[in-house]
Order: C-alpha cells, then structure tokens, then sequence
C-alpha cells in the first residue's frame, strides 16, 4: 500500500512531536521508517522543509551542526550541549524580554533575523560526572 503524501506528512509531524530531542533529517527518517518502511530520506527531508516552511514545525539553525527540527512551535529556547551535543528545550523568563528586545532591534535596523542559543553542559551530562 501506498500512502499519500499527505498521510506521509502527517505520520512525520506525529513523529516528530512525540520526541523533545531535537531530531536532525537523518535521526527522524530512521523513527518514521518504522511507520512508513518505504518512505526515503529525500521525502523525509522534503516534508520536513515544507512543515517548517508552513509554520507547522521549527527548523533550528544551530551553530556549525546539521539542521534540527522541533515539532514545538511553541516560543522556546534551547541549550546545545557543549559535552553531548544534545539540544534540550530550556524555559527562562528572562529570554523572553531579551528575545523582545532583540526584535525591537530587527525591526528598527530592518535585520534579517537573529537567532538566540544558548551552550553550556546539559542536566544529564552534570549528573552523569
Ligand atoms: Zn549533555
Ligand atoms: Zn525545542
């Protein structure tokens, strides 16, 4: 049988918002296989570019690493784990107001964008010394 590309999007979103790990193209491809055996890479790339295109799903662009998603579209921040490479959703308060300073600041210099990341050593990497 062969699912529609539709049923093939919608199986990756569920996918992608049962973890809170981040998955890269290659780690979700390997997770949807088990629901779609047929499904390819490529189409899993494909789809992952469009439901980020879309809004439905956030693509980070973190330093020097290959592209993340986050089926949490939710406003939220992340630490890249210097130690493990993990990237783990973090909640300070204190982002918000410089994530709104920062957009004050896009819109008066008519920048592109930014992007606010935070790196350092994650809760299981302190706990595992
Ligand atoms: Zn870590
Ligand atoms: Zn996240």
């Amino acid at each position: 049988m062969k699912l529609s590309n539709t049923n093939q999007r919608r199986i990756i979103i569920e996918e992608l918002r049962k973890l809170d790990t981040h998955p890269t193209a290659d780690e979700l491809y390997i997770i949807v296989r088990e629901k779609i055996p047929q499904i390819s890479l490529g189409t899993v790339y494909r789809n992952l570019e469009l439901l980020s295109k879309k809004g439905q799903i956030l693509k980070l662009e973190l330093t020097g690493k290959q592209k993340r998603f986050d089926g949490n579209i939710e406003n939220h921040y992340h630490l890249r784990c210097t130690k493990c490479g993990r990237v783990v959703d973090i909640e300070i308060d204190d982002m918000l107001e410089i994530d709104k300073k920062l957009n004050e600041l896009v819109d008066r210099l008519s920048l592109d964008g930014y992007r606010l990341e935070l790196s350092g050593i994650c809760e299981i990497c302190k706990t595992e010394k």
